[in-house]
């Protein structure tokens, strides 16, 4: 094949690559919600956007994080949440579609997410001093700890392993809310990003909703404790137990009993920490029961 004649050849499949690509443009429609989605800082909420006319491979993008989604029922649905640290900005939503096959019309605004402010509660503690100022062997471990559970946050199931709502694991007294601001031993201040409910040693726990055990061990703070990925980035902790009725790769049902409650880790006596972590911030576990029951 001459040189001149690969040319024409390589310039017709170009042209032909293009005028696909433009046909594809036109059929993209989407929908931009016309209401405004509120988020308080620290809590979760469930949002529910129009499907874009197309099938086309695309991102959803909330203030420029990639968020999991899943389609139902003709709605892209997908969990958003706001940092306890929030600076409370507003930000925007979006498709983001490939720009190799849309070009500079690849981006999609379909949301704007109002961030507004919660008041948390003050609250002091004593605690073993060995858990406040750490030895050199106490550092290491949890340095250790941090980079399992880090790796453990980078890895949810990207189709949800739930189908009902998640629920409190126990109905006892929360004896410490989420967010609020402590003291530990007249010196280290940090905040409370779980919740606390008031349970004696020996509790059954149960899990607040389907999803897969990706730790179950002793850790230096939290103790002998659960981790359960229940995909799309949402992930439910239980700590400070006393026994463990799990173990790491299990698949569980909403509400099985994961362990029994303790004062295992940093604790100031028996009583179940939970935890709720979504795109890796530390979220208010009451919101997200309250999201996924609407
Ligand atoms: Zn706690």
């Amino acid at each position: 094949m001459k040189l001149s004649t690969l040319f024409l050849v390589l310039t017709v499949i170009w042209t032909i690559g293009c005028s696909a690509a433009n046909s594809t443009i036109e059929k993209v429609i989407v929908n931009k919600l016309d209401q405004d989605i509120v988020i308080k800082r620290g809590e979760v909420v469930k949002v529910e956007l129009p499907a874009p006319d197309t099938a086309l491979d695309f991102e959803l993008s909330c203030n420029g994080q990639n968020i999991i989604y899943h389609k139902k029922e003709g709605l892209i649905v997908g969990y958003i949440s706001e940092s306890y640290f929030s600076n409370m900005t507003p930000y925007t939503c979006e498709y983001i579609f490939s720009k190799e096959v849309l070009g500079e019309n690849n981006i999609y605004k379909v949301a704007n997410i109002v961030v507004e402010d919660r008041q948390f509660q003050s609250e002091t503690l004593k605690v073993d001093p060995k858990t406040i100022t750490l030895s050199k062997k106490n550092l290491e471990r949890v340095t250790k700890e941090f980079e399992i559970t880090s790796k453990i946050y980078s890895n949810s199931s990207k189709q949800p392993l739930f189908d009902k709502p998640f629920t409190m694991p126990l109905s006892s007294k929360i004896t410490s809310p989420f967010g609020s601001q402590r003291v530990y031993n007249n010196e280290k201040k940090s905040q409370h990003l779980g919740i606390d409910f008031r349970a004696t040693s020996g509790v059954p726990i149960p899990a607040s909703n389907s999803g897969k055990v990706v730790l179950a061990q002793d850790l230096f703070y939290t103790g002998k404790t659960v981790i359960i990925d229940h995909g799309l980035n949402i992930f439910s902790t239980y700590a400070h137990m006393s026994k463990l009725n799990v173990k790491k790769d299990d698949l569980v049902l909403r509400k099985k009993i994961i362990g029994y409650s303790g004062a295992t880790g940093r604790s100031t006596g028996p009583h179940l920490h939970w935890g709720v972590k979504i795109n890796n911030n530390y979220i208010d576990g009451v919101s997200l029961v309250k999201t996924t029951s609407n």
